[in-house]
Order: C-alpha cells, then structure tokens, then sequence
C-alpha cells in the first residue's frame, strides 16, 4: 500500500515544525503537541466516494487518510457503527432532524476508543513494538487490552484506582497487566509518560497519541457518508482529552478539501463535559484563552473525567472557530439523559452518552443550536458498562408467584391487544 508517501511526517501543532513519522509526541522546542500532516494533493488522485463506499463497511474503508504504512494488522473489523434518525428523541427535545452517531455498538469493546486503538497498535507493530499500555478512564484500558489480546502483544494498562469495577475487569480479563493507581487520571498519566521515557514501550495515548488521535476522524468521514456525503449543520461531541471534537471537524476538512463534499465546512460543533470535571467547557464559556485544570474530579461521568487535558486548548479554540459552544451538566441530567435516550431510541449509552444528550438538550434550550437545523449527536460508550449510574434511578421490578392471578394484580400492564382466539 503507497500510505506511507501520503503522510509528510509529525507537525507540531502550535509552530509547524515538521517530524519524521515515529514514536515522537512533541516538539522540543515548545513542548507542543504533535499531528499527522498528510500530502492531500498526493491523495486526491487516490480516493473518490465509489471506491470507499466499494470497500467492507468498517473504518479502513478511509485508509488513505489514516497514517499506516500497510495493512490495518489490529482491529480490521472496527468502525461502520450506524448513523440513526432520531425521531421519537427530535420529538422530545422539540427539534426537526436528529441523528445519533451510535459507537456504543463499535466492536469489539463497545466504544468509539477501538477505532482510536487499531490505528495506534497497527502502527505500534509497525514499529516493531510488543509491549504497549495505556493510561484510561476505562473504555481505553478495555480497547488496548482486547484489541492488544488478539494481536498478541503484552498490555499494561493504568488506571485510576476509582475506576468502576466493570471497566477494571473487563480489561483484566483480557490478561493484561491492570494497575490501579491512588491518584486522579492525570496522575497515572504524568506516570506513563515517565514509563514511556524509561522503558520506551508504545502507549497508545502518550508516544503513539498522534497516531492515536487520527483513528477518531473515521466517525467524522462515516457521518459525512451516511448522510448522503453532506456534512450536518451541528454536532455534538463529549469531550475527555479533547480528540474526539478537534478529530471529526478534520476529517470534515479534509472531506471538503478533497472535494469528496461540497463547499467549505460550516458545520458548527459543540463539546460536552460534565459539571464535575468540566475543564474544557469551562474555558468556552469563561471565554478563557487556556483551561483551568480541575484538580480533584467529581462526577458518575468516569470515562470524560481528566482534569487536565492534552487537547483542550486546541478542542476550545476549535469550538469557538466554527461558532459552536460547550456546557456542561450534572450527574443527575446525566442519568436523566441515559433513560431518556433509551426509552425514546432504544439506545443504552454509558454515562458519556447521557452527559452529550443532557448538554445538546441544554444548547437547545438554551437557544444556542437552532431547533430547524440538522443536529447529529455522538454517542461513545455503551451503558452496560455504567449500569450502576442508572440503577438507583430505576424502580425495582415487582416478583410475583408463577400464576396468572398475581400477574393481573399488578397495576398498569392493561394493554389493549385482541385475545387470541
Ligand atoms: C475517551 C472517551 C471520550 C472522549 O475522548 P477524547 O478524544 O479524549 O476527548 C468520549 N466518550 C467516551 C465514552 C470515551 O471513552
Ligand atoms: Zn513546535
């Protein structure tokens, strides 16, 4: 595959210092952080929507615009998560054309991070690595570790010793190296960078982010797609350390400059966060050139809680560019929004979900993203690894004995269905 010559090298991000494409995360000079830099002239010839559409329905189907050198070795499945018409929600929220985005069904860890991890452990292996890590949140610690098993490589994942139990076994059962640290999620990932510097291994979020970070443009590029290769007039991100956001807005440039949409990006976007760890979104709306880290993050909203994100001024500065806005929510709008999205859509998001549903509602309301215009919504993680968020809110089911007497005793479950004859 001719991938390699597509991409020019590592540019920083704030100078525009151009890298040779390796292990390499900033630039010494400034300490900013790095970004793939491809030869989009070098890449027009090379795609069209016939031949990406002509290709299986996963996230390689874009890889002219991904930064491997060959094939995809980890994670050739993920990707090709549905575009869905939310109607019964548009209803609810009082708007006209609702989409969500649904990678609380990407496989194989329920999680938009699997689209991330197949790009940074493909090219871990292309670097010949065989030892990689991550710090996480959660779903992260569960991509590396699924994703790593079935490339067979060692994984040594970190984690916040907080974390919910879910996440910590469903990585551990993958058999990797879990280790719980005492400490908030930039403590265990100041300590990676350290263990980055000392062993030299390949983690996906600190020497491998900027190729990491590119994997999230393929929710940008499938959204494009499914709607007809059009972009949509505002979409709603969460936002952790910031990628996600910055991500599908380049994957929407490079869409328009590559002519496969029409016209320049108009598309305005918007980060989600939560009230108790609300770095970014705190930025925006105090209008504040940098974030303020949030020390001692607090909220059910696990997988976005980083106090101190690596992305966040670029994840600010891109809002306020394409006219969007940020806000953020409480953990109790977030558990409202997890019941909302999945009594109105059939969709059981994790905690992520219910943050970005409760703060689109809140921008609706508030004015801020106009009820006649095209919304797409990006859910990220699946709510079966958050069950405890929505349990206590939920009223625990009646037990009945096995007979039909108890059964219509119960209140409420008169439908109005023929008998069968
Ligand atoms: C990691 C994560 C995000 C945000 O990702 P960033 O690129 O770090 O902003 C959003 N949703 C879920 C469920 C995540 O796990
Ligand atoms: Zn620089």
């Amino acid at each position: 595959m001719p991938n390699n010559d597509f991409v020019l090298g590592l540019k920083c991000r704030v100078c525009g210092k151009l890298y040779p494409k390796a292990a390499n995360f900033f630039c010494p000079d400034d300490s900013a952080p790095l970004e793939v830099a491809y030869d989009y002239a070098k890449i027009a010839p090379h795609v069209s929507k016939t031949k990406f559409a002509s290709r299986p329905r996963n996230m390689w189907r874009y890889r002219e615009l991904l930064p491997l050198d060959g094939e995809p070795t980890v994670g050739p499945q993920v990707g090709g998560t549905p575009l869905v018409r939310a109607d019964r929600l548009a209803d609810a929220l009082g708007v006209e054309r609702l989409w969500i985005k649904n990678d609380a069904v990407n496989f194989p860890t329920l999680s938009f991070k699997d689209r991330v991890v197949s790009v940074a452990l493909s090219k871990a292996r292309e670097f010949g690595m065989r030892m990689v890590g991550c710090a996480s949140t959660g779903n992260l610690a569960n991509s590396v570790a699924a994703l790593g098993a079935s490339a067979g490589l060692e994984t040594v994942i970190l984690v916040p010793a907080d974390l919910e139990k879910t996440k910590i076994y469903g990585t551990a059962v993958y058999g990797a190296k879990v280790v719980k640290v005492a400490g908030t999620y930039d403590q265990v990932n100041r300590l990676c960078t350290q263990i980055v510097m000392e062993y030299g291994w390949g983690f996906v979020n600190v020497n491998l982010r900027p190729f990491y970070a590119e994997g999230s443009k393929t929710v940008g590029f499938e959204i494009a797609e499914d709607l007809g290769w059009r972009l949509p007039q505002h979409v709603v991100c969460p936002m952790a350390g910031g990628a996600l956001i910055g991500k599908v807005h380049k994957a929407f440039n490079e869409l328009s400059q590559l002519g496969l949409v029409n016209g320049p990006v108009t598309t305005k976007m918007y980060g989600a966060q939560a009230a108790g760890c609300n770095p970014i979104s705190d930025c925006v709306k105090s209008n504040r050139e940098r974030h303020k880290p949030v020390r001692t993050p607090n909220t059910i909203c696990k997988s976005l809680a980083i106090g101190d994100p690596a992305d966040g001024y670029f994840a600010a500065n891109l809002i306020r560019s394409t006219g969007g806005w940020a806000e953020d929510v409480s953990d109790a709008e977030i558990v409202e929004c997890m019941q909302l999205l999945a009594k109105t859509e059939g969709i059981f998001a994790e905690t992520a979900g219910g943050t970005t549903l409760a703060v689109a509602r809140k921008l609706i309301e508030s004015g801020r993203i106009p009820r006649d215009e095209e919304i797409v919504i990006c859910v990220t993680g699946n709510g079966l690894k958050t069950q405890d968020a929505v349990f206590e809110a939920l009223d625990e089911p009646a037990t009945i004995k096995p007979n039909l007497a108890e059964f219509k005793a119960l209140a409420g479950l008169e439908v109005a269905e023929p008998a069968l004859a």
